[in-house]
């Protein structure tokens, strides 16, 4: 079986590692990883969501953080701010910069994303093949309140320097309109013979990979069931800034909602599937309704048995809808 993930970073990566618990040895596991977080910092090319399923996958996460790498230090990051220079907000701890050096020494040579990735996966090993959704620089900016009407600030800004805090007004991908898909991404779409958007945030994870038209259509064209797991449960991301992001764009905050937002195929969306949590069952009829076949599960990636049933549920959805064609 070949299965094909388009994943953030954490919600992403959680979810990946109990499909790999769940998936055979002979099941073949693609991920095509969001890139519209990457940010340049101190000259370096910084990928945090393809280094967050990397590492989580390849066991070098910080298991409380759950992101950057393990038993890190933040030398690096306090000479920084010694110099009193700006964007020191960003986390580089001084282990997590080697994987960005070595990322930019190779983008420098020229080398594409795609390939640096791999060589990255050389040494971690994450157990799936790792594909950037595109080698274009594609980034999420945020619209937020200014001065004079809009500022427009990168994603980064917005999370991690004002933690979210302040009201979403709009939602861009700069360079998306002119963005091919990366080497391999559309082939394993097409390819597939299940495709799954796990529980990311759809909007700057699921919605940036899809800002990439041919990733898109390759979604909408592929012959794969593809299934979906819902980031809310009971009305609130269980992690993140997904909540802020739907509010700014006026989408209900809901299972549904998101599922709605995502659309069905039949009618021109991306999703044949959608898994509710059971405290979110009474939405079952209304994702129905809109054409996407619906379920109720758990789906609190609690610990390493519920987040592998929580993949083996995926499967299973996907496999009925496969069996019904
Ligand atoms: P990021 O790039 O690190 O923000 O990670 P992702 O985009 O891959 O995932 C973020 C999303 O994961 C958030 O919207 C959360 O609501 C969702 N999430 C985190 N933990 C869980 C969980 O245990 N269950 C479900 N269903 N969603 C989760
Ligand atoms: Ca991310």
């Amino acid at each position: 079986m070949r299965i094909t993930v388009l994943s953030g970073g954490v919600g992403g990566a959680n979810f990946l590692k109990g499909l790999l618990a769940a998936v055979g040895p002979e099941d073949e596991v693609t991920v095509i990883g969001n890139t519209a977080d990457d940010i340049w910092l101190f000259g370096l090319r910084v990928c945090p969501d393809l280094d967050t399923v990397m590492y989580t996958l390849g066991g070098g996460i910080d298991p409380e953080r759950k992101w950057g790498r393990t038993d890190e230090t933040w030398n690096a990051k306090e000479e920084l701010t010694a110099y009193g220079v700006d964007k020191t907000w960003f986390g580089l701890g001084d282990r997590d910069l080697a994987t960005h050096l070595i990322r930019t020494q190779m983008w420098h040579d020229g080398v594409g994303l795609a390939a640096i990735t791999e060589r990255l996966c050389d040494r971690w090993q994450p157990g799936v093949r790792l594909l950037p959704m595109t080698e274009d620089q594609v980034e999420t900016h945020i619209g937020i309140d200014g001065a004079d009407g809009i500022d427009t600030i990168h994603f980064q800004e917005y999370w991690i320097r004002l933690g979210a805090r302040v009201p979403v007004r709009e939602v861009t991908f700069t360079g998306a309109g002119e963005a091919t898909a990366g080497p391999g991404v559309v082939e394993a779409i097409l390819s597939a013979d299940r495709v799954i958007l796990p529980p990311s945030n759809p909007i700057v994870s699921i919605g940036a990979i899809l800002s990439v038209a041919p990733v898109a259509t390759a979604l909408r064209t592929t012959s794969a069931p593809v299934v979906g797991v819902s980031p809310i449960i009971g009305g609130a991301a269980v992690r993140g800034m997904a909540d802020q992001l739907l509010t700014g764009l006026g989408i209900e905050i809901s299972a549904a909602g998101v599922a709605r937002h995502h659309g069905a195929r039949t009618s021109g969306g991306v999703l044949d599937g959608w898994l509710v949590d059971g405290a979110d069952a009474g939405e079952l009829s209304a994702i129905e309704t809109a054409g996407i076949a619906a379920k109720a599960v758990p789906l609190y990636m609690t610990d390493d048995a519920t987040t592998a049933q929580l993949a083996r549920d995926t499967l299973a959805l996907a496999d009925s809808l496969a069996a019904g064609r």
